[in-house]
């Protein structure tokens, strides 16, 4: 399979070669030149297998070339043998309409760790080939910097510096972090939101100073970790009667990269009735989907730090699949976007995302009534992501016949004062986690400045092999 960029200058890749760059030299994201397409009676077939199963046929037509059908497998195997429950990804029912899907069963108790428990053994796999290094640097709004951490930490040939702001992710998603004290692992606190840490992280990437380091990236940027999620809107369908039935998604929404993957399932062919975008007041996507108006405000903090986000990466990729696939058109439009934070969707954008996405904005009251709602009609506890998911999935205007399911994204202990205000329940840490409030803490302290984070990352990374 070949990827090619969404700003179409960059050089066109391999699954290897995407999954080892993240990022594409024009600034744009990768994808696959088409869409592998399967037939229902494909589908259907594919019902009943187990998880890791099915996640290698699902991913292999992305893969290509790149690994043997065999070697895929047992690299899922390997991944998802470490989740804590046997359905890696379990359905749970709410009412006679709404299901959760619990992604939160891996080592970090958040979906993250279903994608990049497997792009760490792929980083492996490719660079243990090569005899290469990689320096992974990454920004993150609490989670994905858990779950890249504990993917990647003590493996050969990689290491990993992961900015966060400082003082806007929880103590456990802080803790998750800094308490993993392998030396290739890097935690760097910013002053600033998680938009701008985003920023520099995209910025060092063209930057000549870091030009002594192989870098990469494992902010859903990469392809490959989208590609691993695709693979649950699978699952959860073909138990509710997929490819016969319809099913419905509501998505807790920051990055887009997970609510994108579902929009990868239906190109492939799943037929999903309609795929919800959840956000909180931090709502560009909303303003996006439902007027066309991409404009980013500021950020404002929530209890659903990981949702935080005001620019949306991944959507680029949908405003490019959806525009006719011009990269130099979007390149123009997203040009415009980066100058003035603010660009309109094209009809042709604005009409394609309405055919398959609605979105809903929940205020942190609708959140809160969303998890007592759990709590009291259904006997779940559900984090504040989860909430905001569900708080869309009841609101949204879907024909009542039409399952929804929820994407379950954190476990609610990840947040548990939150969890405790609006239900009056403490939710307890997985015995999985350990002592995680006595480990000691390593992390460096730095300004929101972009100079003196690429300096000290120039210092402490070790030039490539
Ligand atoms: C990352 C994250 C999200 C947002 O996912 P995107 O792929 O960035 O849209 C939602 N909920 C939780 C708990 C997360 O960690």
């Amino acid at each position: 399979m070949d990827y090619v960029s969404t700003r179409g200058s960059a050089p066109v890749l391999d699954f290897e070669g995407a999954t080892l760059a993240g990022l594409a030299n024009d600034g744009g994201l990768y994808l696959p030149r088409e869409w592998p397409r399967l037939s229902a009676s494909n589908i259907a077939a594919m019902r009943g297998l187990p998880y890791a199963e099915l996640a290698a046929r699902v991913m292999a037509p992305f893969v290509g070339e790149s690994i043997t059908p065999e070697r895929l497998q047992a690299l899922c195997e390997q991944a998802y043998g470490q989740f804590a429950h046997d359905a890696v990804t379990p359905l749970v029912q709410l009412d006679a309409r709404h299901w959760l899907l619990e992604l939160f069963h891996g080592p970090t108790l958040a979906f993250k760790d279903v994608a990049l428990q497997l792009l760490g053994l792929l980083f492996e796999e490719f660079l243990g080939r090569s005899g290469e290094s990689l320096t992974i640097i990454g920004a993150t709004s609490g989670d994905t910097g858990s779950a890249a951490i504990d993917a990647v930490a003590g493996r050969e040939g990689v290491e990993i510096f992961m900015l966060h702001p400082a003082g806007l992710v929880s103590d456990v998603q802080r803790r998750q972090m800094t308490t993993v004290l392998a030396p290739n692992v890097h935690n760097i606190a910013i002053g600033g939101d998680f938009d701008q840490a985003q920023a520099m992280v995209k910025r060092m990437f063209g930057d000549p100073a870091l030009g002594a380091l192989r870098l990469s990236a494992v902010n859903s940027i990469n392809w490959a970790r989208l590609m691993a999620q695709v693979v649950y809107y699978f699952a959860a369908a073909l138990q509710l009667g997929a490819p016969e039935r319809r099913v419905a998604f509501s998505v807790p929404t920051g990055n887009f990269g997970d609510v994108f993957a579902g929009y990868v399932a239906t190109r492939m062919g799943l037929p999903i009735e309609r795929l919800i975008v959840a956000t909180n007041v931090n709502d560009i996507l909303h303003r996006a989907l439902s007027a066309g108006d991409y404009s980013a405000g500021e950020v404002r903090p929530t209890a659903a730090p990981s949702m935080d986000i005001q620019v949306s990466s991944n959507f680029e990729r949908l405003l490019f699949d959806l525009g006719g696939r011009d990269g130099a058109a979007l390149a123009e439009q997203m040009g415009e976007f980066e100058r003035l934070r603010a660009m309109r969707l094209t009809n042709a954008q604005q009409k394609g995302a309405a055919a398959l996405f609605a979105s809903v904005r929940a205020e942190a009251d609708e959140m809160n009534e969303a998890m007592r709602w759990a709590c009291e009609h259904a006997g779940e506890i559900v984090d504040p992501h989860t909430a905001i998911g569900l708080h869309a999935a009841r609101a949204a205007d879907i024909d009542p016949a039409i399952p929804i399911v929820t994407l379950a994204t954190a476990h609610p202990a990840k947040f548990p004062e939150a969890v405790e205000r609006a239900t009056g329940h403490r939710p307890h840490l997985p015995s999985r986690v350990g002592d995680l409030f006595v480990r000691e803490e390593r992390f460096a302290e730095l300004p929101g400045d972009y100079d003196a984070v690429r300096d000290w990352i120039a210092e402490h990374a070790t030039p490539r092999a």
